[in-house]
């Protein structure tokens, strides 16, 4: 049992990646005030002081890295190989992407998508996680020999506290009810969930996905940047060897890529009538997640069984499997670097140090 908490603690990790500042950001007088330390493991803010004076704050986190960092260092500076290898052999893991909008989460998990859209993988360096997660799997599926894989892809979106399944996509569709069933937990029900024998399938759901985001933010009249995107890919193992320890059971091994809806305060003009009832529910999904996130931290660190609020939005309702116990988690907050967006950067980091607070 002490054992179990104690790795606990090392289940969940977070690191911030800062955006460049653009250059359209520089002419309107931004300022770089987000700076990454040398060794990755912290970073410094510049912030305004009393009378016109600045002083700086300092965060520190498993990992942070700069405007220069490339998509294949993200993989390697996360260590997002282990994780993908952790829920091959049969563990669940959770990827976030958390930060206000154009922070760069939907660069970090997906890059661009008019690269995703060439179905046939041939590597970009604009590629995100999740491509370069497929890749690595399907190379490890069709060459590993221990085990005999299958591997299934489901892409949904979570837009006003309703869920919408991205590849069988029906525009006039209802929200999916969301079910609790004793042996699954919670599942959505009749999400489409797709068989990818192939890279290739695997990266067309993603694009259908990528693409329905966009169509299903007109339908509802929303920006995209109000909703949260979850990529799940589903690793079932069937180890062969029959010396295994394992032999004869099967591994449900659970990836899930949850692009989040942006962080940022909703302004004053917007919170009327649909609107506010919209940041009311974001609000309430991101600061339910906040708290399941801390409460699992907090458990950790003082070694007690703690009430985890899962119930108390359908994202932490969907997570529940995949956050706390022997889950792995990487949350990843995205920053800008810019002196105008200071205060939505000081509230991510404030978000994402609560989250590491173990
Ligand atoms: P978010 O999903 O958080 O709203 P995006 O990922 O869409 O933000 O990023 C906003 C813009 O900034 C996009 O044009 C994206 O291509 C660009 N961008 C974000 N992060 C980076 C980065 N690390 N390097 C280069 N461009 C980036
Ligand atoms: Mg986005």
């Amino acid at each position: 049992q002490q054992q179990q908490q104690q790795s606990d603690a090392d289940n969940i990790k977070v690191v911030v990646r800062l955006r460049p500042l653009f250059p359209h950001e520089q002419s309107k007088g931004a300022a770089e005030v987000a700076h990454v330390s040398e060794d990755y493991s912290s970073l410094k803010v510049v912030v305004p002081g009393p009378a016109g004076a600045t002083m700086q704050k300092e965060f520190s986190f498993h990992a942070c890295l700069g405007p220069e960092t490339s998509q294949a260092d993200v993989m390697a500076l996360c260590g997002i190989q282990q994780l993908l290898d952790a829920a091959l052999a049969g563990y669940h893991v959770t990827i976030f992407a958390y930060g206000q909008t154009g922070s760069g989460k939907t660069h970090t998990m997906s890059g661009k998508e008019d690269i995703i859209s060439d179905d046939a993988y041939n590597g970009h360096e604009h590629d995100g996680i999740i491509s370069r997660a497929v890749h690595y799997l399907f190379q490890q599926v069709h060459t590993r020999k221990d085990a005999k894989y299958s591997l299934k892809a489901s892409y949904l979106e979570i837009y006003n506290e309703g869920v919408y399944d991205l590849v069988h996509f029906n525009p006039k569709a209802k929200s999916l009810p969301v079910k609790w069933d004793a042996s699954y937990g919670f599942y959505v029900q009749g999400l489409k969930v797709v068989p990818c024998s192939q890279q290739r399938a695997m990266m067309e759901v993603i694009r259908t996905g990528m693409k329905h985001r966009k169509v299903g933010s007109h339908r509802l009249n929303m920006e995209s940047s109000r909703s949260h995107a979850i990529m799940t890919i589903y690793c079932d193992a069937t180890p062969t060897d029959p010396n295994s320890y394992d032999f004869g059971t099967i591994r449900y091994g659970k990836l899930s890529f949850v692009d989040l809806a942006g962080s940022e305060r909703v302004k004053d003009s917007m919170s009327e009538g649909t609107m506010l009832k919209e940041t009311i529910n974001i609000n309430k999904s991101l600061s339910a997640l906040g708290k399941v996130i801390s409460t699992l931290a907090e458990h950790d660190a003082a070694g007690t069984t703690a009430h985890v609020p899962y119930r108390d939005s359908k994202l932490t309702k969907l997570l529940m499997d995949s956050l706390g116990g022997s889950a792995l988690t990487l949350m990843i907050a995205c920053c800008s670097p810019s002196s105008l967006q200071v205060e939505e950067t000081l509230s991510t980091l404030s978000y994402a140090t609560r989250a590491k607070n173990i």
